[in-house]
């Protein structure tokens, strides 16, 4: 089998130094353990987090050990009485063309389903869930409000925007380039569409929510979040879900410290700054979840776009373009057929 291991903590983008390519030989699987093969491995933005020492709410990776992931995987041999050889699951395999895992976090995912199955990494899977359970707990967008969320053809942007239709809500995006913003507008049905990259950003913010925003669902940062803060609303509602356009800084922006101005902002229009981790609302909201998003699939308000990588070998390539903004969609690494 093979995987690939952090070999070094990126500074800044991750370089091809900073991960290792290796051969390995997988354990036998003991009881309550299947081998598996991965079909599919997701990337995800938190995984440059894991890259990093810096503190956060899980562990780093170590050096030399695989890197974390998602992945759906096929039931090579089974010490489980549940799962068949031949079965296909949603796991936790990394960045490895096999894995050995016990069977307690594997979830089968149906054969027979109309959907196809990577969408258990994204549209149905953690990313959907970060929507759904974000927006609909922290941002609770009402018929009418405006709803902003940037990053909006991946995963998690996508989700939150339609969801928003969904519950009678005006959706905004932001995203890099005239073809997101074009499928944003005419695909997904969104109010209205707008490039992070202009120059008049924040003129064409204002035109796109003259009743200013009640829910900024926050993927970015950056100067999406500058363009936003003036426009929210009194009682608006930021779910800070992630912050991307940070990812790969190896410092804070030049700038005078803009701390006590946004606090000010939050005081006077009573905003409701609230970061969450999905984490903590699965056990309450991921059957509800998996019902009503695998329904809204089924019936074409929730669409998803995916960004399949053909090769295990092009997995760091993905994994910098989908930071950078050059995938399209839900980016996945097909890994085996
Ligand atoms: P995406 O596939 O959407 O990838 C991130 C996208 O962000 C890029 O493709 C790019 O798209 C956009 N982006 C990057 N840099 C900037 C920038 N400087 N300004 C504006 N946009 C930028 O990712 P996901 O949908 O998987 O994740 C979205 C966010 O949700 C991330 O911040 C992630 O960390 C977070 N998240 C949080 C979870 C939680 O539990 N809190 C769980 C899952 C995800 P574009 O071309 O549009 O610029």
């Amino acid at each position: 089998a093979r995987r690939i291991v952090l070999a070094a903590r990126p500074h800044g983008e991750p370089q091809d130094s900073d991960v290792r390519f290796e051969e390995f030989s997988l354990p036998e699987p003991r009881e309550g353990q299947v081998l598996l093969q991965t079909l599919d491995l997701s990337l995800d933005p938190y995984m440059r987090g894991r890259m990093s020492s810096a503190k956060s709410y899980a562990p780093p990776v170590e050096i030399d050990a695989p890197m974390v992931g998602a992945t759906v995987s096929r039931v090579l041999a089974s010490r489980d009485p549940g799962f068949a050889e031949g079965d296909v699951v949603l796991g936790y395999g990394g960045w490895q063309t096999h894995s050995v895992e016990s069977t307690t976090h594997l979830r089968k995912l149906d054969a027979d389903s109309a959907v196809p199955h990577t969408t258990a990494l994204g549209v149905l899977g953690m990313p959907g869930f970060t929507a759904y359970s974000g927006l609909l707990t922290i941002g609770r967008p009402q018929p009418g409000e405006t709803v902003v969320v940037a990053a909006a053809t991946g995963p998690v942007g996508s989700a939150v925007g339609q969801i928003a239709k969904i519950k009678g809500a005006r959706a905004v995006g932001i995203a890099g380039g005239p073809d997101k913003v074009a499928y944003l507008r005419d695909e997904l049905g969104f109010d209205a569409a707008i490039d992070h990259r202009a120059d008049d950003l924040a003129e064409q913010l204002a035109a796109a929510t003259g009743d200013g925003i009640d829910v900024y669902f926050e993927n970015v940062g950056g100067k999406v979040f500058d363009a936003v803060l003036p426009r929210m609303n009194t009682y608006g509602r930021i779910p800070v879900c992630g912050l991307v356009a940070n990812y790969n800084l190896t410092s804070l922006p030049e700038g005078p410290d803009r701390s006590g101005a946004l606090m000010g902002v939050i005081l006077r229009s009573s905003l409701t700054v609230r970061g969450f981790i999905q984490t903590e609302f699965a056990a309450e909201q991921q059957e509800t979840f998996l019902s009503e998003a695998s329904q809204w699939v089924a019936d074409g308000s929730l669409k998803y776009l995916e960004h399949v990588v053909d090769g295990f070998d092009n997995t760091l390539d993905a994994f910098r373009d989908m930071l950078a903004g050059r995938s399209f969609g839900k980016t996945v690494v097909h890994v085996a057929d």
